[in-house]
């Protein structure tokens, strides 16, 4: 069957600086990279090599971000995946998949003259959630496969692959991927703090013109609890208010009528989903 992925031509472009907020799990994330570069002094001290790193956190936080970064980080190639491709009715398809994802993150690397390869997988826990009595084998499968290819990573390698998964539902992983040797890197990452709003507000206000009054300040105090994407969103709809109105600038009434519309739509998909 036809494989859908989604290269992403730009990841390797795409650096931590573009990321707002986020510190710590940017931090925690390079010390991981950092200790996966240093391979051989690794295999000398017989260290565990590192095998796959799980980030965690709500959605829309920077989760995918973060993966692209560090595959800028360590000059690797960059492959994404979501949890929910490998789901197939027939039994043994998505254990294929999985499998030529590994390939293909070697065969691209390889070409592209690159010593890794970062592989990102979405939504992990639609492969890997917990398992209960009556599940279908063909889960089992594709979880069986993402095991036996960890497994098969080695620090000495060449190119070497990083595995990086993110799930919003860390509480419902199979074990068997948090062990040791499988995710055991876990790095949260959780919603904004109002400066790690702001500069995500800051970023996402570069490509715009606003008004000289407008205190971003402001407005990262009055968007408490939004994600990177709601931020994201306010600063769009906001843009969308001022080319309404005919205006050149963006002002603070534009965006406070976003904050009022992105939370609002928070509302209504929350209550469609009921
Ligand atoms: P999901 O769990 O839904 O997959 P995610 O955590 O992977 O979400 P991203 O896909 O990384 O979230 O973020 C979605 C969009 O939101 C980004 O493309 C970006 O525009 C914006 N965004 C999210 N977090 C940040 C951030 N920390 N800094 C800047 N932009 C952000």
């Amino acid at each position: 069957p036809g494989q859908q992925r989604r290269p992403s031509a730009k990841a390797e472009s795409f650096s931590f600086e573009q990321i707002g907020g986020q510190e710590r799990a940017k931090q925690e994330l390079i010390e991981a990279l950092d200790f996966l570069v240093k391979q051989e002094q690794i295999a000398k001290l017989g260290i565990r090599p590192l095998k796959g790193i799980l980030l965690s956190g709500p959605p829309g936080t920077g989760k995918t971000l973060l993966a692209k970064a560090a595959a800028h980080y360590t000059d690797s190639t960059y492959l994404a995946a979501s949890g929910s491709e490998f789901v197939e009715m027939y039994v043994g398809v998505g254990a294929g998949r999985i499998r030529d994802l590994f390939k293909e993150a070697r065969t691209k690397a390889a070409k592209a003259g690159k010593n890794s390869a970062v592989i990102f997988i979405d939504e992990i826990e639609v492969i890997g959630g917990k398992r209960d009595g009556g599940q279908q084998r063909e889960y089992d499968q594709t979880l069986n496969q993402l095991l036996t290819e960890m497994d098969g990573i080695h620090a000495n390698e060449a190119p070497r692959i990083l595995l990086i998964a993110a799930t919003n539902r860390k509480e419902m992983l199979d074990s068997a991927l948090l062990r040791p040797g499988r995710f055991d890197r876990h790095i949260g990452v959780d919603l904004p703090d109002k400066k790690g709003r702001l500069h995500i507000l800051n970023i996402h206000a570069n490509n715009k013109p606003i008004a000289d009054n407008v205190e971003l300040e402001k407005i990262a105090s009055e968007s408490f609890g939004f994600s990177g994407a709601q931020l994201e969103s306010v600063m769009n709809e906001a843009a969308i208010y001022a080319l309404r109105e005919n205006e050149e600038r963006i002002a603070e009434s534009h965006l406070s009528m976003a904050i009022d519309k992105v939370m609002m739509g928070e509302k209504t998909d929350r209550e469609s989903t009921r």
